[in-house]
This record gives structure tokens, C-alpha cells and sequence, in this order.
């Protein structure tokens, strides 16, 4: 059995960021222990319900602000999954961590855990774009942030960055990534400022407090991005990931998403696809809790937090693997992995999409025998408008 990925989703953070709408509360600290003796019974009673012990390779620790967390509490939820899940040797462990919540010993601490990736929020180099952000950081926190990160013995860590915030120039931007790269980090995420409704950022937008850069000029950030990451030798592998190409620090976790295997999220608001079902758990944190706490029995692939429970059937599946994987900008969907997994290659089932995207320049045949379909450079700006080519929307609604 291919190995499956573990999501633990944390949902607390000191205080709310400007721009955000992910699923996290903040000023609960309270709320923490018990909900991580939550998250501990959700695993357990989970994996309770499978008859074998699966195989598990990858483990994220995403929020909200994971490293709210003290060391006995990711402590209790690792032994859990040690425990019951059949860890690789070679597990790749992630913790998403806030510049502004770490010490050198916290980071220790969590190597000793066997936490192996560190992801850093670093999200600019400017103090005054953080602030507008509403970060608790500042930049020289994420400089400490880094160097206590090596000397705690972390060998890969990855540093966020969103480009397009609010009047932000394109030098602003620039300087931004020459600072990230500068810290020499194995691998870089980069996002583009996505204004939620609801957020404090998108009320100013509309009052006409802030500005937000024009589309051409965010394009303009990201392309700048993709020349200059290139000539430092980090290699784009994804929309919106880098890896040093010297040593190909790929983040393991995320491929299992894009390569459209499964995983399993604990945690409120987490999300799921495993046993041929998409699952997203409950996303407020004080009714995940009452849902643990009152033990209802589940089946699987549910757990008694489970909100919304999906079967993925075969076509969705070969809908999913195309959109997912294109976003793989190198290894992009291998027609004979699709076959393998189909029994059908994407030119047999996506035909008139596939010819229709290559000759419009979004789409192209690369590697031996033209075995790879990938976004071109054009593609990856218009990511999007070929993704939906691979759904069908009608078949979806009704
Ligand atoms: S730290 Fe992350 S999850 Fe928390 S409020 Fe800020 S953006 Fe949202």
C-alpha cells in the first residue's frame, strides 16, 4: 500500500493577521490542552477503525500557529501517531512555525521530537508591510528565527512569502527576495495576496484606505520571481514552491497533495482524501472539541468531527489527478503513471482539452517519449484557465 500523509491542523494564533481567513482563533490559549487531548482521541479512535496499521511517510503540523504548542503537547501528539501508524524511518516531519513565537530551546526541543522541517512565516522583509499584514513578527525576528532554527540542527526549512500586498512596489518585492535568499533557506513558498472577504484587509480595500497593486504588476512580481530564483539555482517545481535545485529539498507532504494521493487531517477544519472519499472536519474549534468529548461512534473513512464527506468517483479521481498535478511545473501528470493508475492515458480520456490547451500555449509534451504534460511559463501565469478544462462542472452540481 502506497504510504499515506498525516494533516494535524492547529487552530490558534496570538492574534488575527490583517489578510487572513484560514481556520484559526485567536486569544484561546485557554482552549489549547484541550484540545489537544482532542486531537489525540481523534487519532486513536480513528485509526482504531482500520484493520491494518497504515503506512505512514509524511506529517504536517499546519494552523493557526502550530508552535503555539509546548513541547509536551506536540510531544503527545507524535507518540500517538508513532504509536499507531506505521512510521517511516524516514518520515518527513513539518512544523509551520511564527518568527515571533520561537527560542533557541523550543527548537531544540523539537528536533529531539524527530520534527525534521521547519516553514517559517516570514512573509516580508519589511517592517512596515508586516505591520500592514498585521504580523506580530518583525524582520530581524526571522533572521533570529533562521539562525536558531540551524543551530537547534533543523537541515531543511522553507520561508512564506506573499508578494502584491497593498501598495507595495515592485523594489519592495524584489529586496524581499534577495533577504529571503540571502538567509539561504532549502526551499521557498511564495503567494500572491488574495483578498478575502471578510478580512480587515479587504474592508480598507473597499473604503479605499489601501491599494492593492494592479494584476499586471503581481504578474509582473511573479515572473520576476520565477527568473530570479532560477538564477540562484532554486528550481520551481510547483506553482508556487522552490526547492535548492543542488539537493532537491522537495516538500514530501505537499507532493502527496499534488500527486493526488492520500492523506488524513485531524483537527478542526482539516481536510482529508482517503479511502476514496474527500472529508473535511468541522472547522470551529470549541465544536470539534464537544465532538471528541462525546465519544459518538464513527465509521470510517469518518471520525466523529467529520462535516463533510465526499465519494470521489473514478472520473472526479482522473479530473482531480490532472488539475492537482499540473501544478507540478517539472514532473507535471506522467501519461504512463495515469495509465497505470486509469487504464487509460490523459490523451485518451482529456483529448480534445489537451490539444485545445497546447495549441492556446498553456499546456506542452516534455521528457523521453513525451511522456510529461506540464504548464508552460505562460501556463503557470494562467494556472487556472487550464485547470478548469478538467472538470466537468455540470456532472459536478447535479
Ligand atoms: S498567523 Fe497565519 S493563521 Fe494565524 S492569523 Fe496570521 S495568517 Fe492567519
Amino acid at each position: 500500500m502506497y504510504p499515506i500523509s498525516v494533516y494535524l491542523h492547529i487552530p490558534f494564533c496570538l492574534k488575527r493577521c490583517h489578510y487572513c481567513d484560514f481556520c484559526s482563533t485567536s486569544g484561546r490559549q485557554d482552549a489549547i490542552a484541550q484540545y489537544v487531548h482532542a486531537l489525540c482521541l481523534e487519532i486513536e479512535q480513528w485509526v482504531a477503525l482500520s484493520a491494518v496499521k497504515l503506512p505512514v511517510h509524511t506529517v504536517y503540523f499546519g494552523g493557526g500557529t502550530p508552535t503555539l504548542l509546548s513541547v509536551k503537547q506536540f510531544e503527545a501528539i507524535l507518540s500517538v501517531i508513532f504509536e499507531r501508524f506505521d512510521c517511516s524511518s524516514e518520515m518527513e516531519i513539518t512544523v509551520e512555525a511564527n518568527p515571533g513565537t520561537l527560542s533557541l530551546d523550543y527548537l531544540r526541543d523539537l528536533r529531539k521530537l524527530g520534527i525534521n522541517r521547519i516553514s517559517l512565516g516570514m512573509q516580508s522583509a519589511h517592517d512596515p508591510e508586516l505591520r500592514l499584514l498585521g504580523r506580530i513578527h518583525r524582520y530581524e525576528d526571522v533572521v533570529q528565527a533562521v539562525r536558531w532554527s540551524r543551530l537547534a540542527g533543523f537541515g531543511h526549512l522553507n520561508l512564506d512569502l506573499i508578494y502584491g500586498l497593498p501598495e507595495q512596489k515592485m523594489e519592495a518585492w524584489k529586496h524581499t527576495l534577495e533577504v529571503a535568499v540571502s538567509l539561504s533557506p532549502e526551499h521557498l513558498s511564495l503567494y500572491a495576496l488574495s483578498l478575502e472577504c471578510g478580512t480587515s484587509l479587504y474592508d480598507w480595500t473597499m473604503r479605499g484606505l489601501v491599494a492593492i497593486p494592479d494584476e499586471d504588476v503581481v504578474a509582473g512580481m511573479y515572473e520576476f520571481a520565477m527568473d530570479y530564483l532560477d538564477t540562484k539555482r532554486y528550481l520551481q517545481y510547483e506553482i508556487s514552491n522552490w526547492a535548492r535545485a543542488t539537493d532537491g529539498y522537495m516538500c514530501q507532504h505537499n507532493l502527496q497533495y499534488w500527486r493526488n494521493f492520500p492523506y488524513v487531517g485531524f483537527g478542526a477544519g482539516a481536510h482529508g482524501f482517503v479511502f476514496g472519499y474527500r472529508l473535511e472536519n468541522v472547522s470551529d474549534a470549541d465544536e470539534y472539541m464537544r465532538r471528541m468529548d462525546k465519544a459518538v461512534q464513527a465509521e470510517l473513512p469518518c471520525s466523529p468531527a467529520t462535516d463533510v464527506l465526499q465519494r470521489v468517483d473514478r472520473q472526479m479521481e482522473m479530473e482531480e489527478t490532472m488539475m492537482l498535478g499540473l501544478r507540478l511545473t517539472q514532473e507535471g501528470v506522467s501519461q504512463r503513471a495515469f495509465y497505470e493508475r486509469f487504464g487509460q492515458t490523459p490523451v485518451m480520456k482529456f483529448g480534445k482539452q489537451l490539444r485545445y490547451l497546447v495549441e492556446v500555449g498553456l499546456l506542452e509534451y516534455a521528457g523521453k517519449n513525451n511522456d510529461c504534460i506540464r504548464l508552460t511559463r505562460r501556463g503557470r501565469l494562467l494556472g487556472n484557465q487550464a485547470f478548469m478544462h478538467f472538470i466537468d462542472t455540470e456532472r459536478r452540481i447535479t
